[in-house]
């Protein structure tokens, strides 16, 4: 049985979601039975030219920042049979999607020392709003297992088993105790898409929504609640502003508390 082509493409990101299937060491070597790695730089510099055929799957991190990525995205998508994307900022434009609720210029001013020769676009923006995307699969970083999985169905003509509930139904089922609940700890967590297994409340620590938004999220009764445990407009804006910040179930709620906060109907 001849193997499928797998490639993997950068964007604008940290790598850490390519450091994800690199971690992936024993399985790497039984999908590398299954598909030949035909691109994949961080990995190699071993690249398989696809002349005539398309990649049999591509996995895209990272997000679209620059006219020049904006035109590349359509050529990887032109050349991928299977386009899956992976992590925040493939996804939701990740931390970089800060940008859109400010100049990008003020940013480039203060980060570079010669910013007249910076070329970037004034937004952050996911894969998704340039190409068709069959599959999204979030985190930062993503779980490897569902990567794997997500790879795996794929294969094998299936849908990814990759379930959209909240990191609340993770915690319920490793016994977590709820820290919101519990101790009065602010968190993301019945807002949150699961995938991560709920580290951090094992740590007691709240969910700051490293996972972007579950399917339905109810930000408002989620946000009344954080109020009541002493979160102020600004605080519930940027509790909604972070890795995910462009994923558009938490810039509605985050564009909200700050115009609440703005007409002085916050604390
Ligand atoms: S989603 Fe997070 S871990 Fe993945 S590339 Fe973006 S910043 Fe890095
Ligand atoms: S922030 Fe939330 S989604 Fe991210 S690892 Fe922690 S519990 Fe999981």
């Amino acid at each position: 049985m001849s193997r499928q082509t797998l490639a993997v493409w950068k964007f604008a990101s940290c790598d850490g979601c390519q450091l994800s299937l690199l971690d992936c060491e024993d399985e790497l070597l039984l999908l590398a039975e299954r598909v030949e790695i035909a691109n994949f730089v961080e990995a190699s510099s071993a690249i398989v030219e696809m002349p005539t055929h398309p990649y049999d799957i591509s996995i895209v991190e990272g997000s679209i920042t620059t006219a020049h990525d904006a035109e590349r995205i359509r050529e990887v998508r032109r050349n991928s049979r299977v386009l899956i994307t992976i992590g925040a900022c493939a996804t939701a434009g990740g931390i970089q999607a800060l940008r859109n609720f400010a100049d990008v210029e003020d940013f480039t001013a203060i980060v570079y020392a010669s910013p007249d020769y910076i070329s970037t676009l004034r937004t952050s923006t996911p894969i998704s709003a340039h190409v068709p995307v069959d599959f999204e699969l979030n985190g930062c970083p993503i779980d490897k297992r569902q990567l794997l999985e997500v790879i795996g169905a794929h294969l094998a003509g299936r849908r990814p088993r990759v379930r959209a509930h909240s990191v609340c139904v993770e915690c319920k089922r490793r016994g977590t105790v709820c820290v919101m609940v519990a101790h009065g700890t602010p968190g993301l967590g019945p807002v949150t898409h699961a995938g991560c297994g709920a580290i951090c409340p094992s740590y007691d620590r709240g969910c700051y929504g490293c996972y972007g938004p579950m399917e339905t999220p109810n930000t408002e009764a989620l946000s009344a609640r954080m109020a009541q445990l002493g979160c102020e407009e600004i605080d519930l804006v940027r509790v909604y502003r972070t890795f995910n910040a462009g994923a558009s179930a938490f810039q509605r709620a985050s564009e909200a508390h700050e115009a609440h906060g703005v007409d002085g109907g916050g604390a």
